[in-house]
């Protein structure tokens, strides 16, 4: 969706609170203000960004590496919209797209082509996804209750596929931060349809880090993002919203017309609400799971990875997670950024509690002989207090017909997030979507749409 560039002043004098800074917030922030509104921003971190964060400290040479989202694909319109009108530069990246690492039918553990992992997956799922496009993927029917119902791992078993099959599937942790059997097979049917799968080139990352999403926009906003401010508590009435918010100097009260939770479902929870939201959305927030992610940056002296006509990105079912080329746009030393979703992220903790980073580089010896490790840089998302997770996934006990309700404002109270976005869960583009969409919700709660 191209980004709105029209100024308005149909919010002209409304007072809109947005809690939390992170892409959702602050993009519903800059549509506001062009509708004239006025907007306090609050985060309860001491940074904006949220799980968009650039590390730039601590590496060799001056670089800097992504701790949080890092890839853009060339489809997701919403944050390649926002970055052109930002005046930011895509670098692409990871041409040859992904590979994958792990066994193969014979047991061996060797690279291979992830098309024909996809590939395989795909034709194993094909009448599934066939049956649920039928539905034009609606989260509320009898098809996708059925998927939804069941876990990846529990369809396998009942089609008693063998152990080589198990395990490509449980390489998926890496995108999904689920294992098998915590993800429905509702999520993997429905991104399966999507057609996304494969990433076949297209990639890319801001040139210089993909944090001047947050920061660029953020410093087009009249409202300055207050920092190290919680939302507590929303009370509100037909007319009024009033918010409790714990801030550096204490606590304060908000008074104004509407807030914009921007936040995961999973501090969401931790919010009150008078009156109570109703029971179903309080179930869907509540009952949403957030998947363990660490990721883990290893600076080289040398790209000892790379090979002609070999793929600077794996897809992989170890401990180490999905690994790629963390830093081809920058000139000097090598990254290899790791994203060790699911169970893999205990796992790689565990290598790291017992041999340190020189394990986990030992275990990437099948990309070739390691060159001299420069810095290390670990983030273990789920310890973060404000995401407790990397994103959304959905489990077997999520009622699908609950998806809608994530999203859905409840009187002067909208919510944004990547957690609340149909086409682009997961993703910066969910983000960005969904602060727009709840920007937009506002007019016309405001009165003054169509
Ligand atoms: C390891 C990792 C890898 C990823 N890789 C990619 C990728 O390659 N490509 C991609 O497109 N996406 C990727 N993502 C997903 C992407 O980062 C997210 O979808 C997106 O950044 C979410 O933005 P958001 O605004 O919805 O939430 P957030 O960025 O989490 O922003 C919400 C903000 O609310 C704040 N907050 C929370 N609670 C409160 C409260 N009570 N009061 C006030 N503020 C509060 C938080 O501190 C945070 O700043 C990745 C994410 C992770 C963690």
């Amino acid at each position: 969706m191209p980004s709105s560039t029209s100024h308005s002043s149909r919010l002209r004098g409304v007072r809109v609170l947005v809690a939390g800074a992170g892409l959702a917030g602050l993009s519903a922030a800059r549509d506001l203000e062009r509708d004239g509104a006025v907007v306090t921003l609050i985060e309860a971190r001491d940074r904006i960004g949220g799980r968009l964060w650039t590390i730039r400290t601590g590496f060799a040479d001056g670089q800097h590496a992504e701790g949080g989202a890092d890839i853009i694909e060339r489809e997701q319109a919403p944050v390649v919209a926002l970055a052109r009108d930002l005046g930011l530069r895509l670098a692409p990246i990871l041409r040859g797209g992904f590979d994958y690492y792990g066994p193969r039918a014979d047991g061996r553990l060797a690279i291979q082509s992830l098309d024909r992992t996809f590939g395989e997956i795909g034709s194993l799922l094909a009448p599934l996804v066939e049956a649920y496009q039928l539905t034009e993927r609606n989260w509320d029917g009898t098809i996708a209750r059925a998927l939804g119902q069941q876990s990846v791992a529990d369809w396998l078993a009942h089609r008693r596929a063998g152990r080589d099959v198990l395990e490509r599937f449980r390489g998926l942790r890496g995108l999904f931060l689920a294992d098998p059997d915590d993800l429905s097979l509702l999520a993997l049917v429905d991104f399966l349809a999507d057609g996304a799968a494969g990433a076949a080139g297209g990639a890319s990352r801001v040139r210089g880090g993909n944090d001047q999403l947050a920061t660029k926009l953020a410093a087009s906003l009249h409202a300055r993002p207050r920092l190290g401010s919680r939302l507590r508590q929303v009370v509100q009435t037909r007319r009024r919203v009033s918010a409790t918010i714990d801030g550096p100097s204490g606590r304060a009260i908000w008074r104004g017309d509407f807030v914009i939770a921007a936040m995961p479902a999973s501090t969401l929870a931790d919010v009150g609400f008078q009156p109570a939201l109703p029971a179903v959305q309080q179930r869907a927030i509540r009952t949403l799971r957030y998947g363990p992610a660490t990721r883990v940056v290893l600076q080289f002296d040398r790209r000892f990875w790379r090979r002609v006509g070999r793929a600077r990105a794996f897809g992989s079912d170890r401990a180490h997670g999905a690994v790629w080329d963390g830093n081809e746009e920058q000139r000097g030393p090598g990254m290899l950024s790791l994203l060790a979703g699911g169970r893999a992220s205990e796992e790689i903790k565990a290598m790291l509690a017992v041999g340190g980073p020189q394990a986990v580089v030992r275990s990437l010896r099948w990309l070739g002989a390691p060159s001299r490790l420069l810095a290390t840089r670990v983030v273990r998302w789920e310890d973060d207090p404000w995401a407790k997770g990397g994103y959304a996934y959905f489990h077997p006990g999520f009622d699908p017909a609950w998806r809608a309700e994530l999203g859905r404002p409840f009187g002067r109270v909208l919510f944004a997030g990547e957690h609340t976005s149909a086409r682009w869960q997961g993703y910066l583009s969910g983000a960005v979507e969904s602060g727009r969409r709840a920007a937009a919700e506002l007019v016309v709660l405001a009165g003054d749409w169509p």
